[in-house]
């Protein structure tokens, strides 16, 4: 199976220049891990551009938070390389109660799965570097949706296992999801079963209607 989205060119930059936040980071490196096309194109940005791009932006993360974290994909790179085109192959490691994370995650601290609603559980993921962004994992039922939620800032989701529709397409496994705060949309996970994503907002997440905002301190987003 071919993945159908991609990591976007500012994303690529901000990795490439050091300037992107950490949650924010965690997500586009499991993404990159997994995906050769995108990492042909960090690393063309890297050559091109990263010391220029470093110099004109504010940097966002230690030094070295971002080699951590791209060392983590180095580690997976000679395993994906083999089976480039394919979705999910060998660079994935078991968790605890079954569920199978992306190498990027390893080094992760990961806490249990916490309920938040029907169907809706969530566990934080540390990332190596302290502060910034906080990337979740989100495990949500087939046929379970969210409530219908905008960001502030932009949010990256990156589909683990299952998939999951809005009403802009249909999302499985090695997707990464790119939503800018201009949009407003309604996860619905797919009949054939559970759906795991790692996610990460910019700033948090602006629920609608009584109910969502109720699981926002759950979400803690
Ligand atoms: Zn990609």
């Amino acid at each position: 199976m071919t993945i159908r989205y991609h990591a976007h060119e500012e994303t690529l930059l901000r990795c490439a220049a050091g300037t992107i936040r950490p949650g924010l980071a965690l997500v586009a490196a499991t993404h990159i891990a997994g995906c050769p096309a995108c990492r042909d194109r960090l690393a063309d940005f890297e050559a091109i551009g990263g010391v220029l791009l470093r110099d004109a932006a504010p940097t966002l993360m230690a030094p070295d938070a971002l080699a951590t974290i791209f060392a983590c994909v180095d580690a997976g790179t000679s395993e994906t390389a083999k089976s480039e085109g394919t979705r999910l192959p060998s660079r994935v490691v078991p968790r605890p109660d079954g569920v199978v994370l992306p190498k990027p995650l390893r080094h992760c601290e990961i806490g249990p799965w916490r309920w938040i609603a029907p169907g809706v559980h969530i566990s934080k993921v540390g990332a190596p570097q302290a502060g910034g962004t906080q990337a979740l994992l989100m495990k949500i039922g087939a046929n379970r949706n969210l409530p219908r939620h905008g960001h502030v800032g932009r949010e990256l989701t990156q589909v683990i296992s299952g998939s999951f529709s809005d009403h802009l397409g249909q999302y499985g496994p090695g997707d990464l999801i790119e939503l800018g705060e201009e949009v407003d949309h309604r996860p619905v996970v797919d009949a054939g079963g559970d759906c795991i994503c790692l996610t990460a907002i910019e700033q948090k997440m602006r629920f609608h209607g009584l109910l969502a905002r109720f699981m926002q301190p759950f979400i803690g987003l």
